[in-house]
């Protein structure tokens, strides 16, 4: 039996019809799922309890559930998801102000092994449906209002996996959480985050995307990055490049870019050259990252290279942003999301 979120809203509609209930029921049934955000049919309190019993005879759901979840001294919050087939994936909360930001994954584990990245041992295991990504979203929302007294405000998919290799499940979940027959949120409010796949990001100009695109660049030195991101031997720099320029000329919108500085490796004025040289072709926000040390070669930027970095980036009047991490002691800052059981 499938998830009844599975299937399309013309199948939950025809399937109303065939069983002889009135069209609104289709309507009810909609509005539960996404603006409700319900994960039970026993939830679904104004349908009949026979059409719940039908429902129940033809389809399931395959719950997601907080399996653990653990606060940083700086209140950030790390969950565990327990996924229908026992996998885990992992999601934070991050507090600040008058703003809850949620970073959500999109896949259980991560083909593209970057070599900074805690996800990226862990292998590929499998992408997420939609609604696991929308599940998340939900759980976790419920976890904002019961502990900082208010919802998430801000979504960032930067969790687990790259969201453009699973582009059509994290499309679909974007829908549920910006329309208005769902959550509302605003797509300005939702940053999508890619290490650089261009055929992803020629796909989101061409469907119109209306969030903000973020590319964890990382270097701009072509060797250099190839050895910190295998991806991109399949994705080169200029390739990437020619990429977000056609963003930039169909959605107009700014792109991000972060910067994880790694100390001897990407934080000299000549890498700064690189990256101001890349980013030329369209407007950019630079976010330059403090390090977490995970178990790979690289050490975080000592603070003379990131002040000497950042002083040559303002030089070129561009935006530039310093982020520390949050979350460092309960692993779940930036590159330190990972489960070994899986
Ligand atoms: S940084 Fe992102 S794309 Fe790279 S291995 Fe980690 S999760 Fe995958």
């Amino acid at each position: 039996m499938d998830d009844i979120r599975f299937c399309s809203e013309t199948d939950r509609f025809k399937f109303i019809l065939q069983i002889g209930e009135k069209k609104f029921r289709a309507s009810q049934i909609e509005e539960w799922l996404w603006k409700k955000g319900v994960r039970s049919f026993d939830e679904m309190t104004n349908l009949s309890v026979s059409l719940r019993q039908t429902l129940q005879t033809h389809f399931t759901f395959k719950q997601t559930r907080i399996g653990n979840d653990v606060q940083s001294a700086d209140k950030t919050m790390k969950f565990i998801f327990q996924l229908h087939d026992e996998r885990q994936v992992e999601g934070v909360l991050i507090p600040s102000g008058d703003r809850v930001t949620a970073c959500i994954s999109s896949q259980v584990g991560c083909p593209l092994r970057c070599t900074f990245c805690a996800t990226g041992t862990m292998g590929f295991v499998r992408n997420l449906e939609a609604c696991e990504i929308f599940d998340q979203f939900i759980l976790m929302n419920q976890e904002s209002i019961h502990v900082f007294g208010r919802p998430i405000t801000n979504i960032v998919y930067m969790g687990m996996g790259e969201p453009l290799l699973n582009y059509d499940n994290v499309w679909q979940s974007l829908q549920w959480i910006t329309s208005p027959k769902g959550q509302g949120l605003s797509p300005s409010r939702i940053t999508v985050s890619t290490v650089g796949i261009s055929t992803g990001i020629i796909q989101l100009a061409d469907d119109n995307f209306k969030a903000d695109l973020a590319l964890s660049l990382h270097c701009a030195d072509e060797r250099k990055r190839l050895k910190m991101m295998p991806v991109t031997a399949k994705h080169s720099l200029s390739e990437l490049q020619k990429s977000l320029s056609y963003f930039y000329a169909k959605t107009n919108k700014r792109i991000t870019i972060e910067y994880l500085l790694l100390k001897d490796w990407n934080d000299s004025q000549e890498d700064a050259q690189k990256l101001f040289s890349f980013c030329k072709p369209f407007p950019v926000k630079i976010n330059l990252i403090e390090y977490n040390a995970t178990d790979s070669q690289f050490e975080k930027s000592p603070i003379q290279n990131l002040n000497r970095f950042v002083d040559f980036l303002q030089s070129k009047n561009m935006v530039v942003n310093v982020r520390h991490s949050r979350g460092k002691d309960i692993a779940a800052a930036c590159g330190q999301l990972v489960r070994d059981k899986q």
